[in-house]
């Protein structure tokens, strides 16, 4: 038997939501990631808040990275998290559009994943200060499979415009 069994892979979870006080549909997200079975949520980042991009106006993001241990696989993972997203009442369809709430598997451990409906590391890591600032929080010194140290990804700190709120 080996530590990984029994501590489970370090993943991270990447959470957003501008409808609906996003910062409470955050603070609901994390405390069901927490009772996902054979999972245990460590620590979590600041919230932040991020402009939208995209072609849809729509209101500000809130965004925060938590970082867990789980014993499930990726793909049991992501299909926890979309159950979560449902019940919190994340309707379909909103590719783009404002939601109320939007979970990301970021990162499994050393793990790469290529599979329909399911890319980890998640591609837009490096492209998304709103990712990049709360996942250096909690692991500066993570190294993302593919794309390398996370301190080595450059950060735009202006553009999308973004802040630290709590
Ligand atoms: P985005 O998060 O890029 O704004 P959506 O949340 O609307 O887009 O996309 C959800 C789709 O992305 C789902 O169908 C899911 O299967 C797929 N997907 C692929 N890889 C991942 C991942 N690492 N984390 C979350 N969803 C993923
Ligand atoms: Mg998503």
């Amino acid at each position: 038997m080996t530590w990984k069994w029994c501590a489970g892979t370090r993943a991270f979870v990447g959470l957003g939501s501008n409808l609906d006080e996003p910062a409470r549909q955050i603070e609901a997200a994390i405390g069901r990631l927490q009772r996902i079975p054979g999972t245990r949520v460590g620590a979590r980042s600041s919230l932040y808040r991020s402009a939208p991009f995209g072609p849809i106006a729509q209101p500000d993001y809130v965004n925060a990275v938590v970082m867990l241990r789980t014993r499930r696989t990726p793909r049991e993972l992501l299909e926890q998290m979309q159950t979560i997203e449902r019940e919190l009442g994340r309707t379909a369809g909103e590719r783009w559009g404002p939601r109320r709430i939007d979970l990301d598997l970021l990162v499994f451990g050393d793990e790469t994943v290529e599979e329909d409906g399911l890319k980890v590391p998640h591609p837009g890591i490096a492209e998304r200060n709103f990712v990049l600032l709360p996942l250096s929080e909690l692991a500066p010194d993570l190294s993302i499979p593919g794309l390398g140290r996370l301190a080595g990804i450059p950060v735009n700190h202006t553009e999308p415009r973004i802040e630290r709120i709590a």
